[in-house]
């Protein structure tokens, strides 16, 4: 076996088979100047372990057309390398015994001997069959390449549900797609495109409801030469229906003409199913709050209905039953102090009684109206210097009568030199009086309800103490809140209309000061109200 390498990088593997040993020596000095690496075997067998083994990129078989097995040898090497490029060589004039005997590929040349011919044919056949083989390579590579290239495309279409198609405007017809803009229409792509032979095959796809939108807009945007962005629904093979987004460029020859359409194609149902669902939502939000501001309104124009009968109704007590009732007490006061002595025992309690019920009422009647002028901001109140420890002392006496209809008795404790604070009389009598008549109702008989009177900081605090039932401390955030009485048994069922603290605490505020309660149920109340002292040297003489 001869072995001959190049000392440049050998990028060719060449493979000899002489016929006879001298033609070995004949063919590689023919290769003189060649990047190569030949082999020459001695015989076939050693070449055919050496393909095997590593395949040759170029086998040159020296043949003599009187030898039988030479045929079947060149097919042996072709079945192990069959991208080896085969050659053969026999002697000048006898090529086409041969020819027809082995595939088209492999070419052979009557050379074989002829020292000249073969160094002028072989260089320029082997340069030639490694330009050959090279591009070969390149264009494999280049085919891979292609293939990775289609993979990826096929696959961001995929993931992206984005179809690729471009139609053919002159015969009129889609001139190919891709494999998902067919896939989104639910068939093969050969299907798809048996499919697709007109606008109007075309237009089968799309649903009947939106065909003529769709025929519209891309005939206008053919005739405009627009690029045209739409979405419609197309049925699938299946029937069923998908949402899809077409955005597509019409592509303009050198004359203007539209000769061909691109576009994309894409699957957005699961988009617009969000969309129509998002809207199904605003849409039902909206009715709702339309239905609910309705029923606001309905309840705004009763509630304000309702108050107008309800100042409608004040407005009556105010002149229709005050006025006859302020005559009612006076009269009952007249009787009392001037025939009094006239009456039976009997006549003088039903007329106390009736002094009684009508004091009561004149009470409430007076709370009702003030809750009223309160609750439309008109309750105002003129304040000025009064000394406290006074006022308290006129209250006390005031309600010594009522005290007595309780058996109780009003103990005014501590602090009696002058304590100077702003308030208005009337006002801050109407507190006390409610305080104390509400210590008097909820006092057991016989016991004292004590009203004390002390400073601390510039602040007046006077409470008011019962040994009454108490009240609990849930109820107790509660008992200065419009229309509230704690509990309706027998035990408190002591009249009131529950207005009594509300107003007590409004007047109070009004005078600039605070009220507060501290109790504990069977074991009494102590209210408290506190305002700010005016100092002493600041008031000029006790009115
Ligand atoms: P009313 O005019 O009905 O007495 P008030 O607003 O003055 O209304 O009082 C509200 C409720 O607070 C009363 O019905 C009563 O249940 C409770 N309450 C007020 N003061 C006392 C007290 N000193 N002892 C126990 N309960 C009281």
């Amino acid at each position: 076996m001869f072995t001959c390498s190049m000392t440049e990088t050998t990028d060719i593997r060449i493979l000899f088979v002489p016929n006879e040993p001298k033609a070995g020596v004949l063919f590689n000095s023919a290769l003189d100047g060649i990047t190569h690496t030949l082999e020459i075997v001695d015989d076939v067998k050693q070449g055919l372990f050496l393909h095997h083994e590593h395949p040759f990129d170029i086998i040159f078989v020296d043949y003599r057309p009187d030898q039988a097995n030479g045929v079947d040898t060149t097919k042996m090497f072709l079945e192990d390398g069959p991208d080896c490029r085969l050659f053969i060589l026999t002697p000048p004039g006898t090529k086409t015994s041969i020819t027809s005997q082995l595939p088209a590929s492999v070419e052979s040349f009557d050379i074989s001997g002829d020292a000249s011919a073969s160094r002028r044919l072989l260089p320029g056949l082997i340069r030639l069959t490694k330009d050959l083989i090279a591009s070969d390579r390149y264009a494999k590579i280049l085919e891979n390449k292609i293939n990775e290239l289609e993979t990826v495309h096929q696959q961001a279409e995929m993931l992206a549900d984005i179809g690729i198609w471009e139609w053919d405007e002159v015969d009129d017809k889609m001139l190919w797609c891709s494999e998902q803009h067919a896939r989104i229409h639910g068939v093969s792509h050969d299907e798809y495109m048996a499919s697709v032979t007109s606008v109007e095959a075309d237009t089968e796809w799309v649903h009947p409801d939106d065909r003529e939108y769709y025929l519209s807009e891309t005939m206008r945007a053919y005739h405009d030469a627009e690029e045209l962005d739409l979405e419609y629904r197309v049925l699938k093979r299946d029937g069923k229906t998908v949402y899809v987004r077409e955005v597509s460029k019409p592509i303009i020859d050198d004359t203007g003409t539209v000769v061909r359409t691109i576009g994309t194609f894409q699957d957005i149902t699961s988009l617009k199913l969000t969309e129509i669902e998002m809207r199904r939502a605003h849409n039902s939000l909206e009715a709702k709050v339309l239905e609910r501001t309705a029923q606001l309104e309905k309840a705004r124009d009763a509630a304000e209905a309702a108050n107008q009968t309800k100042s409608q109704f004040l407005s009556t007590i105010n002149h229709e039953l005050r006025t006859p009732l302020t005559s009612i007490k006076g009269c009952l006061g007249l009787l009392n102090g001037l025939v009094s002595d006239e009456f039976s025992d009997t006549g003088r309690e039903l007329l106390d009684m009736a002094r009684r019920n009508a004091d009561s009422l004149h009470v409430l009647i007076n709370d009702l109206l003030d809750y009223e002028k309160n609750a439309l901001g008109k309750l105002d109140i003129v304040l000025s210097p009064h000394n406290i420890i006074k006022l308290l002392q006129n209250v006390i006496e005031d309600s010594h009568g009522y005290a007595e209809t309780f058996s109780v008795s009003f103990v005014l404790l501590g602090n009696t030199s002058p304590l100077w604070v702003e308030l208005n009389e009337i006002r801050f009598g109407q507190v006390m009086l409610n305080l104390l008549s509400n210590a008097a109702k909820f006092s057991p008989p016989g016991t004292t309800v004590d009203i004390s009177v002390f400073e601390k900081n510039n602040t007046v605090k006077v409470s008011v103490r019962d040994h009454g039932i108490g009240i609990s401390t849930e109820h107790q955030n509660r008992v200065f809140e419009h229309f509230i009485q704690l509990d309706s048994s027998d035990s408190r069922h002591q009249g009131g209309t529950g207005l009594g603290l509300a107003i007590t605490k409004s007047l109070v505020e009004k005078m600039h000061g605070t009220i507060s309660v501290e109790s504990k149920p069977a074991a009494g109340s102590t209210f408290t109200v506190s305002f700010p002292r005016i100092a002493d040297d600041k008031i000029s003489s006790e009115p």
